[in-house]
């Protein structure tokens, strides 16, 4: 008896270890989270990228337009100090059209110094939204990396742990104490036998009763916990 026991303790031992080779291969997601991250980081690195497209074409479009009332300043400019215009009205003509110019220039002098502030800011928030792409992109590339192997790291120790447990099954010849640990192990969730330990049950940590424990030491028959079900094991090596 207590050799099929000791075998059936020990297929639970592998077949613990194969649920949670199991568990953290299921877990491994291929690095969903980081993914899902960049799914988000891609589309704000697009915005802070048209934002920033827009201030510059509008700096640029100033910029051109500041040169373009420079030049004709210029040219009034020269003209009116050439000597060659000596009509009063036309001078005052002239006049005007620099006064216009100028206040032209002044305007979009105020405008362009808060695009070249609006540049330098969406410059900023585009390289934080390209940085933050670039980092996640690296971290997935790692994660997947690292993952695939823990993988095979997994895979082998799961193939190693299976063929183990091909060794140690058909020690247990008694297949209605092997179908009642399946049961009982379903039932709690994780073992189906157990232990004592100093008059306990190593799955409930509840003391079993003097009637049980004679029982475990004549070792003529499987005797449960009466609490929790489990077939109790005296392990006395
Ligand atoms: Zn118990």
């Amino acid at each position: 008896m207590r050799e099929q026991l000791s075998a059936l303790y020990e297929l639970q031992g592998l077949d613990i270890t194969i649920g949670r080779i199991k568990a953290r291969l299921s877990a491994l997601s291929g690095a969903r989270d980081l993914k899902d991250k960049l799914e988000r980081a891609r589309p704000a690195l697009e915005a802070a990228e048209k934002a920033l497209h827009v201030v510059e074409t509008e700096l640029k479009d100033n910029e051109l337009r500041l040169k373009s009332i420079d030049e004709k300043r210029a040219t009034f400019e020269k003209r009116l100090y050439s000597g060659e215009v000596t009509n009063p009205k036309e001078l005052s003509a002239i006049e005007k059209e620099i006064e216009m110019l100028k206040s032209q220039q002044s305007q979009l002098d105020g405008r362009t110094l808060e695009l070249y502030d609006q540049v330098e800011k969406a410059r900023s928030e585009a390289r934080v939204a390209r940085d933050n792409v670039e980092t996640l992109e690296k971290q997935i590339a790692e994660a997947i990396e690292k993952e695939s192997a823990e993988k095979v790291a997994l895979e082998r120790q799961l193939a190693e742990t299976i063929s183990r447990r091909e060794e140690v099954a058909p020690k247990i010849t008694d297949k209605a104490l092997l179908t009642r640990y399946e049961t009982v192990r379903r039932k709690t969730g994780n073992t189906g036998i157990a232990r004592v330990i100093q008059g306990k049950c190593e799955g409930c940590r509840i003391s079993v009763t003097p009637f049980i424990a004679r029982s475990l030491q004549q070792d003529k028959e499987y005797v449960s916990c009466e609490s929790c079900g489990r077939i109790l094991f005296l392990d006395t090596e």
